[in-house]
């Protein structure tokens, strides 16, 4: 008999992980393969952003293992980071003193990705280039942040809300060129999103999170056609998948 060889670039397999000995994520397991976007949704407080943590190695697991690039996760951050697996944090670690060409001079030093190559997928950032980033709009910041972790040429992408504060059209505009840079660079992308629409337009698979437990999962594509039940999962209206 054969068996299908696990292709996954990050496997997350059964964790539960929280603060101070209290779980704030039990339970979780998702897996991304090279090129797959994975849409994580959920209310405020659902656990996502524990589980981005989690994934990169900056909390440690209470149980349960996260695998990525072939080698467990450890609580090595940086060379986790070296190791391209890259975290875009919800307060977008940008310079704000700093131009946007200067921001991007400095990503590139820890990682060596091509500047030339970031400004045709944000020809907007090009013409920008000179601006000091504190004098940027929200949407270009979120431009920035991503573009910085771009440079760093990571593996797997971990991106939590890129879009916080920003209208629907600038996510309109950002999301699609997110799964357009996963598609060419064959990149794992895990995707804290709140508009939930617009992630599953451009994910593969999504995983619903309420209360730190998986309410829902499916391929995006069934997730759209089932709005009804995600969003009765997301408001805890319906059980968690480990009780049912
Ligand atoms: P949001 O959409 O509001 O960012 P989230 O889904 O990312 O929410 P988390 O930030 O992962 O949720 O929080 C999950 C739970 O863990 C919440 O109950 C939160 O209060 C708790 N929590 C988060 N950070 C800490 C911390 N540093 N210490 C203790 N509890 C925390």
């Amino acid at each position: 008999m054969t068996t299908t060889p696990d292709t996954s670039v990050l496997s997350i397999d059964d964790i539960t992980v929280g603060y101070g000995g209290v779980p704030a994520v039990r339970n979780f397991s998702a897996s991304v393969r090279a090129g797959e976007i994975l849409a994580l949704l959920g209310p405020n407080g659902a656990g996502k952003t524990t589980t981005l943590l989690a994934a990169v190695g900056a909390l440690p697991l209470m149980s349960g293992t996260v695998t990525a690039l072939g080698e467990p996760i450890d609580g090595r951050v940086e060379r986790n980071a070296r190791r391209g697996i890259t975290l875009v944090p919800d307060n977008r670690g940008v310079f704000h003193r700093l131009s946007v060409a200067d921001n991007l001079r400095l990503a590139k030093r820890k990682g060596g990705g091509s500047i030339d190559s970031v400004y045709d997928h944000f020809p907007r950032l090009r013409d920008l280039r000179s601006r000091r980033c504190g004098n940027l709009s929200g949407g270009e910041q979120q431009m920035l942040a991503l573009a910085k972790a771009l440079l760093t040429r990571p593996s797997v992408l971990l991106i939590d809300e890129l879009s916080l504060g920003l209208s629907p059209i600038a996510v309109q505009d950002l999301l699609p060129r997110l799964r357009a840079i996963a598609d060419d660079q064959q990149m794992a992308v895990v995707l804290v999103e709140q508009h939930i629409d617009l992630a599953l337009g451009i994910a593969d698979t999504a995983i619903v999170l309420h209360h730190g437990r998986v309410a829902l999962t499916g391929s995006a594509r069934e997730l759209r056609d089932r709005r009804d039940t995600v969003e009765d999962a997301y408001f805890g209206r319906i059980g968690h998948l480990s009780e049912s």
